[in-house]
């Protein structure tokens, strides 16, 4: 429709990033940010935080009877992690691809142009976070970035 074609902003989607413990330690931020832009995406929202065991917990509650949870709760907690808001067309999709496949040693061996294969080790150090769809994007951006949200988070100004 004429709306649709011709409004981009009613296209445009958001989903939540986060660049995980591993991806600051790192120092792969200012990388990461940049191919965000050149990818087309907006940075809608972004701040620091220092994640708790409860916030973990919470956030990742779809793991929880996973055998890794423990060690999922103590990567995410074991330092600060930047989340941001991206909007674009297609947000949701695009950031899973540009991240690549979860385990690092396969988007280095398939996805080499990835996020994941830029800066991830293994499994579980993969150093980006993506929604995984419509519904999850929704929760995950109200976990941090809601008005009433019983999720607050510990923000942190500097490294
Ligand atoms: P994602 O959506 O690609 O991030 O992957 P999942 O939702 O399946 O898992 C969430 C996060 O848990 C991953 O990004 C990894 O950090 C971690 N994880 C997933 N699977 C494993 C695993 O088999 N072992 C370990 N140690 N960590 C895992
Ligand atoms: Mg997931």
């Amino acid at each position: 429709s004429f709306w649709s074609s011709s409004c981009a902003s009613s296209n445009k989607e958001r989903t939540l990033a986060i660049v995980k413990p591993d991806g600051l330690l790192g120092n792969y931020t200012d990388d990461i940010k940049k191919t965000i832009i050149e990818y087309g995406f907006s940075i809608a929202e972004e701040k620091l935080v220092q994640l708790d065991e409860d916030n973990v917990r919470r956030f990742y509650a779809e793991h929880s009877s996973k055998s890794f949870f423990s060690n999922l709760v103590t990567y995410m907690t074991s330092g600060p992690v930047l989340v941001m808001v991206l909007e674009k067309e297609s947000a949701i999709a695009d950031w899973r691809a540009l991240m690549g496949p979860t385990d690092a040693n396969k988007a280095k061996a398939t996805h080499p142009h990835s996020i994941r294969a830029m800066c991830g080790r293994d499994m579980e150090k993969n150093c980006v976070h993506g929604s995984d769809s419509p519904k999850s994007a929704q929760r995950e951006i109200s976990f941090f970035f809601g008005e009433v949200s019983t999720d607050k988070v510990t923000e942190h100004d500097e490294l």
